[in-house]
Parts: C-alpha cells; sequence; structure tokens
C-alpha cells in the first residue's frame, strides 16, 4: 500500500524516546526546552512553544491576540479547518478569501478587496497558510496587514524549511516570524516532522512568548518574579484562564531526533517533486503544473484533472491511496450553518473539483514513485 504521506521512524528516534522514558519526566522536563531551542534555530525565531498539537497552537495563538466576539479573521479555505476553528474557539468570525488558482495560496488582491470593503478596524487579524509546503510571501502581506491594523498568524505546518525571497534578496523561512506576528506548526505523523501528536508556535515577540507559556499550563505561574506574592514553596498563582496544552517529554525527544533529519527529508521531497513534474509535464490531462518552485517545502505534491474521482478511484484499486486537501473549509456544513454557501469562494471550490495529492514522503522509493506515476499516466491516457 502507498498511502499519500507517512512518517519515517529510525533506530535513532527510538532510543530517543527510550531514554526519555527512563529519564525522570514524563511530560514537561528538560527535553521540551532543548527541542523549542533547536525547532526555534531551525527556523529561525527567537522564541519557540511547544504543545501538545497545532491545532492547540492555533488556540493558543488565538487567545495570546485576545480574540473574541467583536473579531474578525481573514483566511484560505483551502487550508485544514483548524485554521479557521481557531478563530470560533474564542467566539470570533471567520472571513474567507479567495486563493490564487496558480499557487493555491490565499490570493493578498483578494484579501486586500476584502479588507478595502469595509471601514479601517473592521478586520482584526489574517490567517495565511504555506498550503503544501508553498511559502506566502509574508512581507507582502506584513505590509497589507500594517495598512489596516492586522495582526499575523502564519500557518506554517504544511512548510517547516520552506521560505520565500525578500524584497533585500534575502531568504525568510515559513514560520520565523520575521514578518508574522506568531506561526504555528504540527508534528502529526503526515507532516515533515513526527512526534505522534505535537505543535509548535514561534515568535520573535516577547509579550506574546510569555502569555502563550502561561496559557499552555492552565494559565499558572510558579515563577516567583511574577508572582503578586508568595505563600511558600507550594505556591503558585493562575492569573489567566489557560489550559493543558503540554507535549510530554518522550514526544519532544522524538521531535529533536526527527529534527536532525529535517533537511535530509526536505532535499528528498523536492527530489520526488522534480520527478513528478518531469513525468507529467507533456501530459494535457494533467493541469495545474508549474514547475518545481524554488522554497517549497512539499508538504505535498498536487495536480489537476478533469478525472479526479475516476483517477482517485483507479488509483485506490491499485492500493494508492491518494488524498484530496482540502474540501473548501466554508462548504463544512459547520461552516454552511454560519451563513456560508457553495459559490461564495470560486476559484477555491473550482481546485477542490479537481486537485489530487499524490504520494510524497521521504521514503517513498523511485520505484513507488515510477509505480504511482505509470498508473496515472496509463490511466489518464487510455
Ligand atoms: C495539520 C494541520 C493543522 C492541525 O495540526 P494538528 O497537529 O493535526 O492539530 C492545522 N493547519 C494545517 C494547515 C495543518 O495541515
Amino acid at each position: 500500500m502507498i498511502p499519500y504521506g507517512r512518517q519515517h521512524i529510525t533506530e535513532e528516534d527510538i532510543s530517543a524516546v527510550t531514554e526519555a522514558l527512563k529519564s525522570d519526566f514524563l511530560t514537561q522536563g528538560p527535553k521540551i526546552a532543548e527541542f523549542e531551542k533547536a525547532f526555534a534555530e531551525y527556523i529561525g525565531s527567537k522564541y519557540a512553544v511547544a504543545v501538545s498539537n497545532g491545532t492547540a497552537a492555533l488556540h493558543l495563538c488565538a487567545l495570546a491576540l485576545n480574540v473574541n466576539e467583536q473579531t474578525r479573521v481573514i483566511t484560505s479555505p483551502i487550508t485544514f479547518a483548524a485554521s479557521a476553528n481557531c478563530v470560533r474557539y474564542c467566539g470570533g468570525e471567520v472571513h474567507f478569501a479567495d486563493i490564487d488558482p496558480k499557487t493555491y495560496l490565499l490570493d493578498l488582491n483578494k484579501v486586500r478587496a476584502l479588507l478595502e470593503k469595509h471601514p479601517k478596524g473592521y478586520f482584526h487579524g489574517i490567517i495565511p497558510v504555506d498550503f503544501a509546503g508553498n511559502a506566502v510571501n509574508m512581507e507582502a502581506y506584513r505590509k497589507l496587514a500594517d495598512e489596516f491594523g492586522c495582526w499575523i498568524i502564519e500557518d506554517a505546518c504544511h512548510a517547516p524549511g520552506g521560505f520565500f525571497t525578500g524584497s533585500d534578496s534575502k531568504k525568510y523561512f515559513c514560520g520565523d516570524s520575521n514578518f508574522a506576528d506568531l506561526a504555528i506548526f504540527s508534528f502529526h505523523p503526515v507532516k515533515h516532522i513526527a512526534c505522534g501528536e505535537g505543535g509548535m508556535i514561534t515568535t520573535n515577540n516577547e509579550v506574546l512568548y510569555k502569555k502563550l507559556i502561561l496559557l499552555r499550563t492552565h494559565g499558572i505561574t510558579k515563577d516567583p518574579g511574577l508572582m503578586h506574592k508568595n505563600d511558600g514553596g507550594w505556591y503558585y498563582e493562575m492569573q489567566d484562564l489557560g489550559y493543558n496544552y503540554r507535549l510530554t517529554d518522550f514526544q519532544a525527544a522524538l521531535g529533536i531526533s526527527q529534527l536532525l533529519r529535517a533537511d535530509a527529508g526536505l532535499i528528498r521531497r523536492r527530489e520526488i517533486a522534480q520527478t513528478y513534474f518531469d513525468a507529467f509535464k507533456t501530459n494535457t490531462k494533467i493541469k495545474g503544473q508549474s514547475g518545481v518552485v524554488e522554497g517549497h517545502a512539499y508538504h505535498l505534491y498536487i495536480i489537476e484533472t478533469e478525472k479526479r474521482k475516476e483517477l482517485y478511484d483507479h488509483l485506490r484499486s491499485k492500493d494508492i491511496f491518494c488524498q484530496v486537501h482540502y474540501i473548501p473549509v466554508h462548504t463544512l456544513p459547520y461552516y454552511q450553518a454560519l451563513g456560508w454557501k457553495q459559490g461564495d469562494v470560486t476559484n477555491a471550490e473550482k481546485y477542490y473539483s479537481s486537485c489530487l495529492s499524490l504520494p510524497m514522503y521521504p521514503t517513498l522509493s523511485n520505484e513507488e514513485q515510477q509505480f504511482v506515476i505509470d498508473c496515472i499516466n496509463d490511466f489518464l491516457n487510455a
């Protein structure tokens, strides 16, 4: 069976987890800080906060930015629902702007048009997504956000190691928080770095960082420097309404070990992308191929074809399990109940009708990939 994505666990990973299990700490111990430091270094951000999963990371970001019933936020409909749900957890209103049909990323011009339709201050935040691993130009988004007084949460779940080139010709890595206020990652097994479950928030903002640390553990602090008084060694203060969104030490140990192979994984993903591109570039039945993109982290390799459903079913019959990313979030029944309907975000809906994510993970062998390619070309050219 060939899935669309899968984790890669080595003997080194297993020893790292075993060692952590034999230590004194199961939940938050020294491995958490070590993972945070290594991840922040890898991404190029000042701070990193490890949490229980990517959804928790999004929720904490929304809380740290004071999202509430009066808050309106713009995001992409072509993402995992959690990118939008984090606003709803806090009672805020989600607005979906359309995607660019070439990059599948939230279209900056569509976001601008939406912002300009309302008085300044109507919208409070933007959540762009580095969809499929393709880096959003955060510099452009920062400019736009500043014009309208919005914050930015970058959903970088698909793109650790991805980058765009700034106007100063420098590389800016996804989640480095040079432009976004906060960025989030997931360590779900299909993502680049697997912890089982796990997530990370990165930021360069010290105030937000301190807030996130507090919110991750019930809003409770034992730091004498932060407490209003100190009754003794047992004393702690709950200063805000937080959650238990902690990562365990043995998951962090796995994350640290996986991070060591992150660059090798990226190289392999780009190789696989190049092979797909070369194999399909002359196939007129396959649309949506723009060549291998610089800085793309290739969490997904997506093709578009009018015979999507037929191709999906055919590949299933060959034990190739492709996937569709994503059903547009605004068409999900929960968001329809909030007033969104089919036809509201047209590029996203058109994309959804033809997209298919092909197997893409570092341990996909050349033979397996060739089998996938042959099955697709044979079926579409038959
Ligand atoms: C995976 C993912 C999430 C959620 O992460 P979990 O760790 O599964 O909670 C959020 N946004 C995007 C774009 C994702 O791919």
